[in-house]
Protein backbone atom coordinates (compact mmCIF):
# COMPACT_ATOMS: atom_id res chain seq x y z
CA UNK A 1 0.00 0.00 0.00
CA UNK A 2 2.56 2.31 0.99
CA UNK A 3 4.79 1.69 -1.54
CA UNK A 4 1.96 1.21 -4.77
CA UNK A 5 -0.63 3.26 -3.58
CA UNK A 6 0.43 6.14 -1.63
CA UNK A 7 3.70 6.25 -3.78
CA UNK A 8 5.97 6.97 -0.14
CA UNK A 9 7.93 3.80 0.03
CA UNK A 10 7.73 4.30 3.95
CA UNK A 11 7.71 0.91 5.11
CA UNK A 12 9.71 -2.63 3.91
CA UNK A 13 10.04 -6.04 5.14
CA UNK A 14 12.83 -7.99 6.79
CA UNK A 15 13.42 -11.49 7.87
CA UNK A 16 13.90 -12.49 11.44
CA UNK A 17 14.09 -15.80 12.77
CA UNK A 18 12.73 -16.86 10.02
CA UNK A 19 9.62 -14.46 9.92
CA UNK A 20 8.93 -11.54 7.74
CA UNK A 21 8.40 -8.20 9.83
CA UNK A 22 7.02 -4.89 8.62
CA UNK A 23 9.88 -2.13 9.70
CA UNK A 24 9.48 1.89 8.54
CA UNK A 25 12.25 2.88 5.96
CA UNK A 26 13.93 5.94 8.23
CA UNK A 27 12.55 9.37 7.47
CA UNK A 28 10.00 8.29 5.20
CA UNK A 29 7.09 8.15 6.27
CA UNK A 30 4.60 11.42 5.32
CA UNK A 31 2.26 10.58 8.24
CA UNK A 32 -0.55 9.72 5.66
CA UNK A 33 -2.31 7.12 8.17
CA UNK A 34 -3.46 4.72 5.25
CA UNK A 35 -0.95 2.09 6.44
CA UNK A 36 -2.74 2.16 9.82
CA UNK A 37 -6.30 2.30 8.03
CA UNK A 38 -5.81 -1.16 5.99
CA UNK A 39 -3.53 -2.67 8.79
CA UNK A 40 -5.61 -6.44 9.00
CA UNK A 41 -4.01 -6.84 12.11
CA UNK A 42 -4.21 -3.66 14.05
CA UNK A 43 -0.28 -4.13 14.49
CA UNK A 44 0.13 -0.30 12.38
CA UNK A 45 -1.58 1.99 14.26
CA UNK A 46 -2.46 6.03 14.01
CA UNK A 47 -3.23 8.02 16.88
CA UNK A 48 -4.49 11.82 16.37
CA UNK A 49 -3.90 13.70 19.63
CA UNK A 50 -4.56 17.61 19.36
CA UNK A 51 -2.27 18.82 17.11
CA UNK A 52 -0.25 15.77 16.68
CA UNK A 53 -0.30 12.58 14.90
CA UNK A 54 2.06 9.63 16.05
CA UNK A 55 2.46 6.48 13.86
CA UNK A 56 3.53 3.36 15.50
CA UNK A 57 4.12 -0.43 14.39
CA UNK A 58 4.61 -3.22 16.85
CA UNK A 59 4.67 0.07 19.85
CA UNK A 60 7.36 1.02 18.24
CA UNK A 61 6.84 4.86 17.03
CA UNK A 62 7.88 5.42 13.67
CA UNK A 63 6.64 8.63 12.49
CA UNK A 64 5.37 11.71 14.97
CA UNK A 65 3.62 14.46 12.67
CA UNK A 66 1.69 17.67 13.39
CA UNK A 67 -1.35 18.09 11.97
CA UNK A 68 -2.53 21.01 9.79
CA UNK A 69 -5.81 22.39 10.15
CA UNK A 70 -8.99 22.40 7.43
CA UNK A 71 -9.37 25.51 5.85
CA UNK A 72 -12.88 24.85 6.05
CA UNK A 73 -13.95 23.84 9.49
CA UNK A 74 -11.19 24.29 11.28
CA UNK A 75 -10.58 20.71 12.15
CA UNK A 76 -6.70 19.25 12.41
CA UNK A 77 -6.74 16.71 10.02
CA UNK A 78 -3.18 15.88 7.95
CA UNK A 79 0.47 16.33 8.50
CA UNK A 80 2.14 18.88 6.23
CA UNK A 81 4.65 16.25 4.37
CA UNK A 82 1.06 14.73 3.41
CA UNK A 83 -0.21 17.52 2.22
CA UNK A 84 2.72 18.77 0.51
CA UNK A 85 3.52 15.53 -1.44
CA UNK A 86 -0.30 15.30 -2.66
CA UNK A 87 0.17 19.35 -4.24
CA UNK A 88 3.26 17.90 -5.61
CA UNK A 89 1.52 15.08 -7.70
CA UNK A 90 -1.68 16.54 -8.52
CA UNK A 91 0.20 20.18 -9.27
CA UNK A 92 -0.19 19.29 -13.61
CA UNK A 93 -2.90 17.14 -13.24
CA UNK A 94 -5.49 18.30 -16.00
CA UNK A 95 -8.64 17.99 -14.01
CA UNK A 96 -6.92 19.62 -11.05
CA UNK A 97 -8.33 23.29 -11.35
CA UNK A 98 -8.15 24.73 -7.77
CA UNK A 99 -5.77 23.61 -4.67
CA UNK A 100 -7.62 23.43 -1.21
CA UNK A 101 -6.65 22.13 2.26
CA UNK A 102 -10.03 20.43 3.01
CA UNK A 103 -10.59 17.47 5.35
CA UNK A 104 -12.67 14.84 4.00
CA UNK A 105 -16.07 16.32 5.17
CA UNK A 106 -15.40 19.43 3.88
CA UNK A 107 -13.77 18.01 0.30
CA UNK A 108 -17.61 16.30 0.11
CA UNK A 109 -19.37 19.48 0.89
CA UNK A 110 -17.61 21.76 -1.44
CA UNK A 111 -17.75 18.98 -4.35
CA UNK A 112 -21.47 19.07 -4.12
CA UNK A 113 -20.86 22.46 -4.08
CA UNK A 114 -21.90 23.94 -0.86
CA UNK A 115 -19.51 25.97 1.45
CA UNK A 116 -17.76 23.92 4.71
CA UNK A 117 -19.23 25.30 7.55
CA UNK A 118 -15.98 27.28 10.03
CA UNK A 119 -15.66 26.03 13.42
CA UNK A 120 -16.51 27.92 16.47
S1 LIG B 1 1.49 6.57 7.27
FE1 LIG B 1 3.64 6.50 6.57
S2 LIG B 1 4.14 4.32 6.48
FE2 LIG B 1 1.89 4.47 6.53
S3 LIG B 1 1.23 4.46 4.37
FE3 LIG B 1 1.45 6.62 5.00
S4 LIG B 1 3.56 7.17 4.42
FE4 LIG B 1 3.44 4.92 4.41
Amino acid sequence: MCREIVGADALKTVTRGGRKYIVPVEGACIGCGTCANICPTQVIRIEDKETVRTISIRDEIIGIHPLERCEGCGKRFATPRFLEYIHHRTLHHPDVKEHHQYCPSCAKLFFKGKQPMPSR
